[in-house]
């Protein structure tokens, strides 16, 4: 666990959150402060920090949270009307929470990135 990390107590239950999803690897939970009707994140139980810290040892991760994105996104009914997926990474991209984690956006028309 990630000291002070946001995600990690979410995780172990020691903050609340809206989890949706759980397996052994991952926890998909609703953004607190929502930027479309569906606004979830979906994150590794394994803390890391930032995009930067991937390593080979984690080459399936990106795959199993894009996977776990787009079954969510099935359950939500917006597969097929669209939805978009976002890793921020460090301050110029955006990245708040310090533990990587994928935006799953969609139920509205989004606009243009940036
Ligand atoms: P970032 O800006 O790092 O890509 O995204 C972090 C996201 O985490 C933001 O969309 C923010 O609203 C969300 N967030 C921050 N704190 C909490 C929290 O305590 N609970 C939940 N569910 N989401 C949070
Ligand atoms: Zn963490």
């Amino acid at each position: 666990m990630g000291a002070d990390c946001l995600f990690c107590k979410i995780i172990n239950r020691e903050l609340p959150a809206d989890i949706v999803f759980e397996d052994d690897e991952l926890v998909a939970f609703n953004d607190i402060s929502p930027q479309a009707p569906t606004h979830m994140l979906i994150i590794p139980k394994k803390h890391i920090a930032t995009v930067n810290d991937l390593t080979d040892a984690e080459i399936d991760l990106p795959g199993k949270l894009i996977l776990r994105a787009k079954a969510i996104a099935s359950e939500k009914g917006i597969a097929e009307t669209g939805y978009r997926l976002i890793m921020n990474c460090n301050e110029q991209g955006g990245q708040t929470v310090f533990h990587v984690h994928l935006h799953l956006l969609g139920g509205r028309q989004l606009t243009h990135l940036g």
